[in-house]
């Protein structure tokens, strides 16, 4: 189980278990179809089912579909997809908010029966307007004491589309003066002529997402309602229907939503940078959705481990996106297949190569597919008269901190020989340096002593166990042993810690950052890979590269190797 942090809510299910209050815990993940789940959701996920795999019970997946106008059936499938990928299932226990149209119907009635709701035929807009706010109580409607026959007669010319939409609601009639806005008099239906993805032509009142939302738990029997801040004060409203109707009664525990620096979580503000052309879709590498980063190539585990790290707090709080990204590095460190990648490549030309052994196992160079994890295996590459390194390895003037290539500095090619640069050439025209000549030293060529199937490395000099110290080891890429290969760079999609701190409804979209496509050569392994890894090297597989988690892994390469030396 991944739910190992203690939190508030576990603490409650144990009282509520070791009380006898349940003998079996029922939780409920409960999207409204309207969008594709983000990370917010992913945390949802995690802590209702978590929750409920720790205590031996269950999670129900349950669509809140009351809204037609925005709700699709391609979300329902982007969103079970999403929770079945990060790992959990809900079994035989998938339900619709819709299912319950009739039983909600039944209880409007039963409601309007008791003199407990009522036909109200002022506008939303005047109704909006008189509900008060929080020093001022709220104005009865005129419509409020309508007899019992004359709510239910008007209710049904609700139901039978007698009426334009907007032209009636029906309320709950509860306390205009109630300190909790939400009491007073809420809607509980309202007409909306619209096909809804489910149930068709079959209504044309539709219910308030917080009249269904309660009963919703309610029916389905949910011993802990757990839901993010905003409905702490909807609450007594959600307690009232079920005290009203005499239900099964469900304890609602609210936690602080999740908010993670430069990202935005908020499906309304998603869909517009999705219908405004800023992102291709739903499942675009920069977006903060769980489709998204499964494209970006964050692992289920990464995404589970940070929610788990995040914890859950009764308090708005902010997390900095860094920590998602330290949880995906530790998850891929020990995942990823390392491939070299050179994104910007420099030109080198090796002087003394020798020629005669171009095809001799001399110049055949093994490299670890992980410098830790022997199992994950090795290939073999070819050292080679031309080769290509990244820029950003080499540099003409070097700074203080800069250990890596320069002219007359030499540095190794991981797991093959150390060079040194002896020449920079540079285009007449631009001055741009377009290829540096190297001379490299055949007494140094990297032997992984573990590697069983590796024939020795006897080079005409002799053997090979001249480790030169030096400062560096680059990335490096044989000419004709490369392959040309499509790297999507994904940076965050904001460059704003807070996206969304100018105005509750705007997101600056001067702020998005933009992708890069460039075509780069990339070093290939033949057999087939682990697809679990970050990089998918493949002729037919565009490869979604995330530059900063490649920079981390060549990071913790470096950190594995010096360990590794240390250790040697
Ligand atoms: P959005 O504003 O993005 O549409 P929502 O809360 O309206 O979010 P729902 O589909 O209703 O989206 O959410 C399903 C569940 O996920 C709810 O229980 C909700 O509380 C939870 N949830 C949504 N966003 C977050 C978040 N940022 N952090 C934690 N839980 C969240
Ligand atoms: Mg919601
Ligand atoms: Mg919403």
């Amino acid at each position: 189980n991944m739910f190992t942090n203690t939190n508030f809510i576990q603490q409650i299910i144990e009282e509520d278990l070791k009380k006898k209050k349940h003998s079996f815990i029922i939780t409920r993940f409960p999207p409204e179809p309207n969008g594709y789940l983000h990370l917010g959701h992913a945390k949802s996920i995690c802590l209702n089912f978590g929750l409920a795999e720790k205590f031996g019970g269950r999670t129900n997946l349950r669509f809140d579909d009351t809204n037609p106008i925005t709700e699709e059936i391609r979300y329902i499938e982007s969103i079970k997809n999403d929770v079945k990928w990060l790992g959990y299932n809900w079994n035989e226990h998938l339900y619709f908010a819709s299912d319950y149209f009739d039983k909600l119907y039944k209880w409007a009635l039963q409601l309007i029966k008791q003199g407990d709701a009522y036909v109200d035929d002022q506008s939303i807009e005047d109704i909006r307007k008189t509900r008060g706010t929080l020093k001022e109580p709220g104005i009865n409607s005129p419509y409020r004491n309508r007899t019992v026959e004359e709510n239910l007669k008007l209710f049904e010319n609700m139901k039978i589309g007698k009426y334009k939409e907007g032209e009636r609601v029906l309320r709950a009639k509860i306390d205009m003066s109630s300190g909790n806005i939400n009491l007073r008099d809420p809607v509980l239906y309202r007409i909306m002529h619209k096909i809804h993805p489910k149930t068709q032509n079959k209504w044309v009142i539709y219910p308030m997402y917080d009249y269904a939302h309660g009963q919703s738990d309610s029916i389905e029997k949910i011993t802990h309602s757990i839901c993010t801040l905003e409905f702490e004060t909807h609450r007594p409203l959600y307690d009232w229907f079920q005290e009203k109707l005499k239900i099964f009664k469900t304890r609602q525990i609210e936690f602080a939503r999740l908010n993670v620096t430069y990202m935005v979580m908020s499906k309304r503000k998603l869909l517009t940078l999705v219908n405004e052309k800023w992102v291709n879709d739903w499942d675009d590498p920069r977006m903060p959705t769980i489709s998204g980063m499964r494209r970006r190539g964050y692992t289920k585990e990464a995404i589970k481990d940070f929610c788990n790290k995040v914890g859950v707090a009764k308090r708005e709080n902010m997390i900095p996106f860094e920590l998602l990204e330290l949880c995906v590095r530790e998850d891929m460190d020990k995942k990823a297949i390392r491939l070299f990648a050179i994104v910007k490549p420099l030109k080198i030309i090796i002087t003394n190569y020798d020629q005669t052994l171009e095809n001799s196992d001399f110049y055949d160079i093994i490299a670890l597919n992980h410098p830790k994890n022997k199992e994950m295996g090795q290939r073999k590459i070819k050292f080679e008269k031309e080769i290509y390194i990244d820029q950003d390895d080499f540099q003409e003037k070097p700074e203080e901190n800069f250990h890596r290539l320069a002219p007359n500095r030499t540095v190794r090619l991981r797991y093959a020989f150390c060079i040194t640069c002896n020449e920079v050439i540079k285009d007449e025209n631009t001055k741009q340096i377009i290829e540096l000549r190297c001379t490299y030293d055949p007494t140094t060529k990297s032997s992984h002593v573990s590697m069983d199937n590796v024939s020795n490395h006897t080079g005409p000099t002799g053997p090979t166990e001249n480790i030169q110290k030096v400062k560096a080891t680059i990335h490096w890429m044989g000419k004709n042993n490369s392959h040309v290969s499509e790297f999507r760079m994904y940076d965050k999609l904001f460059t704003k810690p807070n996206p969304e701190s100018d105005g509750d409804d705007n997101i600056d979209m001067e702020m998005l950052t933009e992708q890069n496509v460039l075509n780069t050569p990339i070093d290939v392994k033949k057999e087939k890979m682990n697809n679990n890894v970050s990089i998918q090297m493949n002729n037919n597989i565009k490869s979604n590269v995330n530059t900063k988690v490649v920079d981390a892994l060549d990071e913790l390469d470096k950190k594995n190797e010096e360990e590794e030396e240390e250790e040697g």
